[in-house]
């Protein structure tokens, strides 16, 4: 245990926002503290030279706003798939245009002179919650987060699995029986995002049985407002998406085996919350039809660490580089 509190810098590069933070790991090995934190919209089309010029400037930002703390280092996530050898950006979607191939890594370790790992921003997420949230104290945890898209992680002893090209944890794109004949984004077909996010839980309620809303496309939170008022067409679509939701789950363990699942991101912590009973009961269900029995027990929890997790896992991947 160190005698004086560590600090790290820590950015989260999303679609729409960067978030960055210095967070300060308490002399007493607590759990890490937030003692700067902002945010700058991505503005993401003005391309992936505007957006690294603006991480960069969040970050210088930080540690001049803080220049009493040896900062150790910059922990990054990013959307995209990051380059797990480099730290470079090997791939990312229409939602970040020239994004893909900016050496994002490289170019801060110069232009900083400290320490810099970037991670892939769901791998960030799963780290976060392994280490200081719903995962903590269990030695492999499968996290997924379920937003406008799906997306996960799995840590094994403290350590991200990444992937030979920095993509694994693409869970919301595994076959999905549900799912069969449905484009999804990534442009294949047949994929669990496309029945299982909080996006295609809008579309679905939408195609069965009209808008909840008729001046705009349903979302996710309008079906579960819906589902938590016992309204029989809430309850049909939430619970189909939790069963293919725990359908994959199951799929997912008998290959991983975690000790624990954490379900995370806003499906879960949206404003008036996912917690309910027919979204939990089905993905349990779907869980059940799909997992060997000697995982049936597997417990299901929800993520505690909400918006810091990725800035949190973000600063545990950098700790485990020095
Ligand atoms: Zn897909």
């Amino acid at each position: 245990m160190s005698l004086e509190p560590r600090y790290v810098c820590s950015v989260d590069i999303g679609g729409t926002k960067i978030a960055s933070a210095i967070l300060e790991y308490p002399a007493s090995g607590g759990r890490p503290q937030v003692v700067y934190s902002a945010e700058v919209p991505t503005c993401a089309q003005e391309g992936g030279e505007a957006v690294y010029a603006r991480i960069e400037g969040a970050i210088r930002a930080a540690l001049e706003e803080k220049p009493e703390l040896r900062v150790l280092g910059v922990g990054l996530g990013s959307a995209g798939v990051v380059d797990p050898k480099t730290g470079a950006i090997a791939y990312a979607n229409a939602i970040m245009p020239g994004w893909s191939g900016i050496e994002l890594g490289p170019r801060l370790r110069e232009a900083l002179n400290m320490p810099v790992e970037v991670i892939g921003d769901v791998q960030a997420h799963a780290l976060g919650e392994a280490h200081w949230g719903a995962g903590r104290g269990h030695y492999s945890v499968l996290c997924l987060g379920i937003g406008t898209g799906i997306g996960g992680g799995y840590v094994e002893d403290g350590r991200a699995m990444r992937g030979f090209h920095g993509a694994a944890g693409h869970m919301g794109h595994i076959e999905c029986t549900a799912a069969a004949g449905i484009d999804c984004a990534c442009g294949r077909s047949g994929h669990l995002e496309s029945v299982a996010s909080g996006t295609s839980i809008g579309r679905m309620f939408d195609e069965r049985y009209g808008r909840v809303d008729g001046s705009r496309p349903s979302v996710g939170r309008d079906v579960n407002d819906l589902c938590c008022a016992a309204d029989e067409r809430g309850v049909d679509v939430i619970h189909d998406a939790g069963f293919s939701l725990g359908a994959s789950l199951g799929s997912l363990a008998n290959i991983l085996d975690p000790e624990v699942i954490v379900l995370s991101g806003g499906v879960i912590h949206g404003k008036d919350g996912w917690r309910s009973v027919t979204w939990r009961d089905s993905i349990r269900e779907g869980f059940a039809s799909q997992a060997l029995d000697p995982l049936l027990d597997t417990p299901i929890l929800i993520g505690t660490l909400e918006g810091e997790a990725p800035l949190i896992g973000a600063a545990e991947n950098l700790l485990a580089s020095l």
